[in-house]
């Protein structure tokens, strides 16, 4: 009976196990299991009000906030499944979205009223959109909505493979896909059965620690964040977005023992003129991932910081890490192993496919990178031709990305596959390229694509920002590269720009930079 499977049953045992631990921290208000078990009873009895059951999808558009983890779990309660949606994407982005989950409720954070307005007309399934008559400011609506329901747990019984939860992915290479996480992938990993003697030194608990939450909770780092507190009965600040400001404060003030932060979150960290004054003393481990991470700053970071740091390799549809590069592997010279992102997780299996044949390479061989276990998404919602392409029969996810791996079982990221560009039969994976031009100490920022070429089918093109105050000529950047490349790897052609287009994880948008040069052009994999 006291089995954990879902969401709800996490919160259900830690209100039981600990009612007066604080879970998450918002903007100086403590939400206990207590009052999340409460609260979200209340969100479950209101949602249900509205005709909200098993298997419906609600959207939340909003930054993060303690309220809502609490709609997460009142709406897992009775089965149904939360969407959080990228509130950085413009109006029409976020109308796609709503439109492709076909979400039942919305529910809107401070300051997306106006934004939601401009769309509604646009907008096919949304019932009722809560609280757009609330004044900007205030939790639109929320908790008012569900004040005035009973406390009392639904109760509804859900199986492992149900629908949890609805994530979509970055779009870094094309339209957000939704991918479908059921309780069993989301808590897999997380097992109970797993003894605390087998766990990895990071993932043990510490005692009394405190994660802050600094991520979005549109992605699978921040709500996977708040999944993993919940899990272990631990504790969270919970920042609604982003601020290095305000996250050198809260490590100082709650001694934070955790935190995840994309590779460009740290850099911000790191700049920040406070950085050389605050104590980290208490800060154990920087987890990191989704995007590479630069040598350079790898060390500073480790300079810095003075934690243990953990990388992690993951993706949306495999409901976060499935690989991680551990503290004793991070070596501030950069051996080879720093050049990787680690070894699987206990229970995930990762191989190297020909994307063509899809025959298993043997190490060291470049391919994609295909990954199964229980941590694989359900598919991609309403997609049965990409989810298809993305997992075949025997459970292995093909994962787009680029990579090998080597003797002793760790994965070395090379690209994406989309991004791979072929010249002259040759393939030139633009993150190699884009380290080789990196190195230029006059180059502060670049990134490489493929362009038509009459001769080649494909030209490789370096998008380059220079360094201010620093002059540089395409002939310089070509012949610089050429010093640490082949010459099939070279850019034939440079384009100097003011900034890379990136998303909010701090990916490059290749897909933009290659956009002007195709069109009315077919690209081999676009
Ligand atoms: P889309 O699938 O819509 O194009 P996306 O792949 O960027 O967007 P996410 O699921 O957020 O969406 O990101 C997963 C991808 O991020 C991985 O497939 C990989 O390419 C990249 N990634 C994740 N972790 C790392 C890492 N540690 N180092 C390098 N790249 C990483
Ligand atoms: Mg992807």
């Amino acid at each position: 009976e006291d089995e954990i499977i879902s969401i709800g049953d996490v919160v259900r045992f830690q209100a039981q196990e600990q009612p007066e631990q604080v879970v998450f921290t918002f903007q100086g208000d403590e939400m206990t299991y207590a009052r999340l078990d409460a609260g979200s009873n209340q969100a479950a009895q209101a949602l249900a009000s509205k005709g909200v059951g098993k298997g419906d999808r609600i959207a939340y558009m909003g930054k993060n906030s303690h309220l809502y983890f609490e709609i997460m779990v009142g709406a897992a309660k009775l089965g149904a499944v939360m969407v959080p949606v990228n509130w950085r994407l413009a109006p029409p982005e976020v109308a796609y979205i709503l439109n492709d989950c076909q979400a039942k409720l919305l529910f809107i954070g401070p300051g997306f009223v106006d934004l939601v307005r401009k769309i509604e007309k646009d907008l096919d399934h949304v019932e009722l959109i809560l609280g757009s008559e609330q004044p900007e400011g205030e939790f639109a609506g929320y908790p008012a909505w569900r004040d005035g329901f009973d406390a009392v747990d639904p109760m509804v019984q859900c199986a492992e493979d149900d629908d949890a939860l609805q994530l979509y992915t970055s779009g870094t290479t094309g339209h957000p896909k939704g991918a479908i996480m059921t309780s069993g992938s989301i808590f897999s990993s997380r097992s109970s059965e797993t003894k605390e003697e087998d766990l990895m030194d990071w993932q043990k608990p510490i005692p009394g620690e405190i994660t802050l939450l600094a991520m979005p909770c549109f992605h699978i780092s921040g709500t996977g964040t708040g999944l993993t507190v919940m899990f272990a009965g631990g504790s969270a600040i919970v920042l609604p977005e982003y601020d290095p400001t305000q996250a050198l404060e809260l490590i100082e003030q709650y001694n934070i023992s955790k935190i995840f932060m994309v590779p460009a979150a740290i850099q911000i960290l790191l700049n920040h003129p406070r950085a050389s004054e605050v104590d980290f003393s208490d800060l154990k481990y920087i987890t990191y991932g989704a995007s590479p991470i630069p040598l350079e700053l790898m060390k500073r970071a480790m300079d810095v910081l003075g934690c243990g740091f953990v990388q992690m390799y993951g993706m949306t549809e495999t409901s976060g890490t499935i690989v991680t590069l551990n503290p004793e592997d991070h070596d501030p010279k950069g051996n080879e192993k720093m050049r990787s992102v680690g070894t699987p997780l206990p229970g995930v299996e990762i191989k190297i496919i020909d994307p063509e044949s899809k025959e298993t390479l043997p190490p060291r061989t470049i391919g994609e990178i295909a990954t199964r276990s229980a941590k694989n998404m359900k598919g991609y919602w309403n997609r049965p031709e990409a989810t298809a392409e993305t997992l075949d029969k025997e459970g292995w996810l093909h994962t787009g990305d680029a990579g090998y791996l080597d003797e002793d079982d760790y994965l070395y990221i090379q690209d994406r596959l989309k991004d791979m560009i072929i010249s002259g039969g040759e393939n030139v994976y633009p993150a190699e390229v884009e380290n080789a031009i990196y190195a230029n100490p006059k180059v502060a920022d670049v990134a490489v694509i493929g362009v038509p070429d009459e001769k080649w089918g494909e030209a490789v093109k370096a998008c380059v920002v220079v360094k201010e105050g620093q002059e540089v000529t395409e002939a310089d950047v070509i012949a610089d590269a050429r010093e640490r490349i082949a010459g099939y790897k070279c850019p034939k052609s440079v384009d100097f720009i003011e900034a890379l287009p990136r998303n909010p994880s701090g990916k490059i948008l290749r897909k933009d930079l290659r956009a002007p040069y195709w069109e009315g052009k077919d690209r081999a994999v676009n």
